[in-house]
């Protein structure tokens, strides 16, 4: 197993957002440092746009790398090793590197942090390039090499990679707001907000019951995803709210085949609600285009008339492998597709309304105190602090990692 002392990650779009560039740059380096909290950092840098990561003892990469895969904001992470501070020490670090490694055409790249050198980084990767090609008898090649042997030259001396592996992407958690994310203990609910967290947002989250029609084991099942998604962000909260005495009204006093929508457009009232309390902008659901019948865009936008924040569907041009896919990449995949029983499948009519018009819903909840009931379903909730985070292990070792 490969073990490190220092990692380098590269950071994504950061470049790009001007003058925040500072505190995008501080929320960064926290959520390294918050990720990487049980194993033992020395130092975290940021040399000219990257996070430098040292270790006080060897650690696998692995370890190193799972941890980083759930810091948003890291574009790319790569294994370093330090190779002294003049060019005779970085080739006499380099030569058993380059025996182990196999390829036909290299490049030599260069990033000097460090000016006081007195050569510039052309001159480096000419010197050392003409190392390699001695040492290997590869040919250069800068435009597509197979390999490219890279150094970063700082205030600490060289260093040293040649392969690097993905990073999550994204923007830090922390700079693009707060948004409640409506979590049902299904597939796609997760993924939703994964989605938001990896553009920068934090989230806390709502779910919706109908105990003791329902099973309590959803509501352990619905921890236990809020207990991943935490890795990706910290703690948060959960609202638990009993939707079963509005569902049994929404039954006994409006049409049948508008009871989905009806749920839902209370679900909405309710979450909008709490997410005042929570200062969220925004609501988070997992709907997708065309997948169940509630998810038509006619009943969407019927839905949706009665929420006052704007409510966010990052998975509603996402196919369900695709949604499956990310579902595994994050972890979600194995708690969610356990049984459960879901507050919506309550009572369901045989045929439901596919095409309905938000001023349907109006009349069809016309016979409904809908002030009273939302008011009282807030104050029925129970809100939690979520600090618990799943083991590491829980979390997919990334792509190309080893492990
Ligand atoms: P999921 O896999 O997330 O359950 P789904 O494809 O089963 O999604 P629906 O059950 O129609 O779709 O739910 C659509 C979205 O509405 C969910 O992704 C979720 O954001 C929200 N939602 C549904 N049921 C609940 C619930 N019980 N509590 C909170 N949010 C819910
Ligand atoms: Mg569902």
């Amino acid at each position: 197993m490969e073990s490190v002392t220092q990692v380098l990650a590269t950071t994504n779009e950061i470049s790009l957002k001007g003058g925040n560039r500072r505190w995008f740059e501080r929320r960064l380096t926290e959520n390294v440092r918050h990720a990487l909290a049980d194993l033992p950092v020395a130092r975290v840098q940021r040399p000219a746009w990257r996070v430098l990561i040292t270790f006080s003892k060897e650690v696998p990469f692995v370890d190193v790398a799972r941890r980083l895969s759930t810091v948003f904001g890291l574009n790319s992470m790569m294994p370093i090793s330090h190779c002294g501070h003049t060019l005779e020490q970085v080739e006499a670090a380099l030569g058993p590197h380059l025996d182990s490694l196999t390829a036909t055409s290299f490049a030599v790249r260069c990033i000097r942090s460090d000016k006081r050198f007195p050569m510039t980084s052309p001159e480096i990767e000419r010197e050392i390039g003409q190392y390699v090609q001695e040492r290997t008898s590869w040919t250069v090649d800068l435009g597509n090499p197979e390999l490219t042997v890279h150094l970063l030259l700082d205030e600490n001396g060289f260093f040293f990679w040649s392969r690097k592996i993905a990073g999550p992407g994204g923007l830090p958690v922390g700079v693009s707001g707060r948004a409640l994310g409506m979590l049902s203990g299904g597939i796609d609910s997760p993924v939703s907000a994964f989605q938001m967290m990896k553009r920068g947002m934090r989230l806390d989250f709502v779910h919706f019951h109908s105990l003791p029609r329902t099973d309590p084991a959803s509501l352990d099942k619905v921890r236990e995803l809020v207990a991943v998604l935490n890795r990706y962000q910290g703690p948060c909260r959960l609202a638990m709210v009993p939707l079963l005495p509005i569902q049994d009204q929404v039954v006994a006093r409006c049409p049948a085949e508008f009871r989905v929508l009806l749920y839902r457009r209370f679900m909405l009232r309710i979450a909008d609600r709490i997410a005042g309390t929570f200062e969220s902008h925004a609501l988070v659901t997992g709907e997708s285009l065309g997948q169940v019948s509630s998810q038509t865009i006619e009943n969407l936008a019927a839905v949706e008339a009665v929420a006052a924040r704007p409510v966010l569907r990052p998975l509603i041009g996402f196919d369900k492998q695709e949604i499956i896919s990310l579902a595994r990449r994050i972890g979600s995949y194995e708690i969610s597709i356990e049984p459960h029983t879901d507050c919506c499948s309550y009572l369901l009519p045989t045929s439901p309304a596919t095409r309905s018009h938000a001023r349907e819903l109006d009349d069809a909840e016309e016979n409904l105190d809908i002030d009273t009931l939302v008011t009282t379903a807030v104050g029925d909730a129970d809100i939690e602090r979520l600090t618990d985070v799943v083991d590491w292990e829980g979390i997919p070792v990334p792509a190309g990692a080893g492990g």
